[in-house]
């Protein structure tokens, strides 16, 4: 999108406020769909968490991606904005037993990550069919390494526990229809990647009955100059030839699935928010802006650097600025960053604002969540009002 478009997004719709590039998560859905082309059947399961406004998965829904899930209530988002059962997956860590069968009875497929859990589902409802969450027990240690970390994770059931989980599968007689792995962050490159598939593959072969093997997601996408992007055409390369032979192998058709978030609607999002002071001090320059961690949090809690621009003023002198909210914390969105030079008032644009920005905002000083805006088409569609006082009130008792 160009700065011109944004300002004027930030006037219609006023600041602070998210936009999310429609054809661009088209385009990164495409771009894995791609990839993997040569598989017979791949399913694409959106990461609702990282996104969660049920426009974006209508927009997900429509181009064909499925829904992952980690909660009942962004199961009932998916159901509300269309998905349907058979196209949502329920992967989620430390819930309640009855928060699971409640899942399952809406027809959904659920992904258990613990024997306990397990065993008891099995007994239960030995008919429903349920995939399995496997911890490879893999991660990535220094540039091409890879180590066997991890056994503190709290995700996953352990490689090592395979001989007592078959045996849970057997004494129940529970259908197991799916595999899955997710390592999350800590695969940062291809081949550590195709190393934990072949723990996938070679833990598959214990199961008769498979529809799916899941990889999960972990895929990265650029924040900053330098930074690591999985390069999906090369994994899809080499990913495709390894699944192509293990499902000929195996006997039954088999479907690869993924579960992106961040890679879908990361780089599709901007946050932008109105310089309120420019204040000089004895040791830098800060840009006070009408937000805070309120509304991204992901510096301040993961260090992320989202890369900034002064969108009133793109072609401007670059000076070194300190950028900071209005919360009454630290809330630091950049140390010492070059930006074109910026003036009260000026409208900041935060890139790779589409994942795990406004799905982890909340109200902190009594703020008002922004509005969420979907560009489409060469026009802005307002796909969340922004917040009134009549929210901070709900379900707030006077005595
Ligand atoms: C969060 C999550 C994802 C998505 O991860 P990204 O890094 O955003 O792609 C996928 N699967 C599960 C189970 C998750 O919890």
């Amino acid at each position: 999108m160009h700065s011109k478009e944004l300002v004027a997004l930030a006037t219609q719709f006023e600041s602070p406020l998210y936009v999310y590039d429609a054809e661009k998560i088209q385009s990164q859905y495409h771009r894995l769909t791609s990839a993997f082309s040569k598989v017979k059947t791949l399913r694409i399961n959106y990461a609702a968490k990282a996104l969660s406004n049920i426009a974006v998965l209508q927009l997900l829904k429509k181009i064909g991606s499925g829904l992952d899930t980690v909660s009942i209530q962004e199961v009932q988002l998916g159901l509300h904005a269309g998905f349907t059962p058979d196209s949502i997956i329920y992967t989620p860590n430390g819930v309640s037993f009855e928060e699971i069968e409640a899942v399952a009875r809406l027809g959904v497929q659920i992904n258990i990550d613990n024997l306990s859990v397990l065993e008891h589902f099995g007994t239960k409802h030995p008919t429903v069919p349920v995939c399995i969450r496997i911890n490879p027990h893999v991660m990535a240690g220094g540039n091409t390494n890879i180590s066997v970390g991890h056994i503190d994770s709290k995700f996953g059931i352990s490689i090592h526990q395979m001989p007592h989980l078959l045996r849970i599968v057997e004494n129940t007689g529970m259908h197991i229809n799916g595999i899955h792995m997710h390592t999350g962050s800590d695969i940062l490159d291809i081949e550590v990647f195709l190393y934990a598939a072949e723990i996938l593959f070679e833990a598959a072969t214990h199961f008769k009955t498979l529809d799916f093997l899941d990889f999960g997601s972990g895929f990265k996408v650029p924040y900053k100059k330098g930074d690591i992007e999985t390069n999906i055409e090369e994994l899809g390369k080499k990913l495709t030839k390894r699944f192509n032979a293990f499902a000929a192998a195996y006997g039954r058709p088999l479907t690869l699935a993924f579960e992106p978030g961040k890679f879908l609607v990361s780089e599709a999002g901007f946050f932008l928010a109105k310089v309120n002071v420019v204040k000089q001090t004895t040791s830098t320059v800060f840009a006070g802006i009408d937000s805070g961690f309120n509304h991204l949090i992901r510096p301040m809690f993961y260090g992320s650097q989202h890369h900034i621009e002064n969108i009133s003023n793109p072609k401007g002198k670059e000076r070194f600025y300190t950028v900071v909210g209005y919360i009454c914390e630290t809330d630091t969105f950049a140390n010492n960053r070059q930006i074109s030079e910026i003036k009260e008032g000026d409208i900041l644009c935060f890139r790779n604002a589409g994942a795990y920005c406004f799905s982890m905002a909340s109200n902190y000083n009594s703020r008002y969540k922004p509005a969420e805006v979907l560009w489409k088409d060469g026009k802005g569609i307002l796909i969340r009002a922004r917040e009134t006082f009549e929210d901070l009130l709900k379900n707030q008792i006077l005595l």
